[in-house]
């Protein structure tokens, strides 16, 4: 039998070529399969995170959570409550303060508050409790806005002047929880969104409180 050593390289090239595809195919899957697996666990990770204003509220002495309007639209007043009873439990003073203009009806966040179940030994009137915010670690507003307004005390021109509100600006932090950066129902600006110690929170309320009470949960 007569050798062609010529095709006998030929298939010898051909079976290395083969070989050399098959081992570099089987090369990459491993690497894939390894980053495939990896992602979901650095996702869990992420979700598992809570939220810079969560540890805020969580390592504070004392809160004092401020209902408004957008609180009654977006019916977080539950959220709200369940939020401050988890923090209770962290052994942070909570008090819920009212302004008496908040919303749209007279007592129409005492309603609220009631439904939800939050006690009354908790609710302060404007009167009782706005001379407590300069010894307030964290100030949580939700969905309120004319009612925190610092214009109508000290700008003589707006035209919300001498409107009762709740001094929030005092607070060391304040959070506040709103869509937007938008006017409340006077139409008047509120410059204590750009603040320093001001933190917005944007969202539905609902949405926000109930983010936060997970992620105060989870720490
Ligand atoms: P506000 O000034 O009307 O502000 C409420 C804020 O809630 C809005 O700026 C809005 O901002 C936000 N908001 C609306 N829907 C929201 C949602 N789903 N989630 C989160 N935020 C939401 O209300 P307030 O601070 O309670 O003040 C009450 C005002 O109503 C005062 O001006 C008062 O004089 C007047 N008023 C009161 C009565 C009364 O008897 N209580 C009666 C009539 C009028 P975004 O759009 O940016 O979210």
């Amino acid at each position: 039998m007569e050798f062609n050593t010529e095709l006998l390289i030929r298939i010898a090239y051909f079976v290395a070529a083969v070989l050399v595809i098959l081992g570099l195919k089987l090369a990459w899957s491993k690497m894939t399969r390894q980053t495939d697996t990896q992602a979901p666990s650095s996702k869990k990770k992420k979700a598992r995170k809570a939220s810079a204003e969560a540890a805020t509220l969580a390592a504070a002495k004392s809160v004092i959570i401020i209902p408004g309007y957008g609180m009654a639209i977006a019916q977080a007043h539950h959220a709200a409550w369940e939020l401050a009873s988890i923090l209770q439990g962290k052994g942070v003073r909570v008090s819920f303060a009212i302004n008496p203009v908040a919303g749209r009806m007279p007592g129409h966040m005492d309603i609220l508050l009631a439904e939800a179940g939050v006690p009354y030994d908790i609710i302060y009137d404007l009167d009782n409790i706005n001379n407590q915010f300069p010894d307030c670690d964290v100030a949580l507003a939700i969905g309120a806005n004319d009612i925190i307004n610092p214009a109508a005390r000290d700008d003589t021109s707006s035209q919300i002047y001498a409107m009762p509100i709740l001094n929030v600006d005092k607070a060391r932090k304040l959070i506040i929880i709103k869509r937007g950066q938008g006017s409340g129902f006077s139409g008047t600006e509120n410059q204590l969104f750009d603040e320093d110690h001001a933190h917005m929170c944007l969202g539905d309320a609902k949405d926000v409180v109930e983010k936060l009470v997970a992620d105060v949960k989870a720490l």
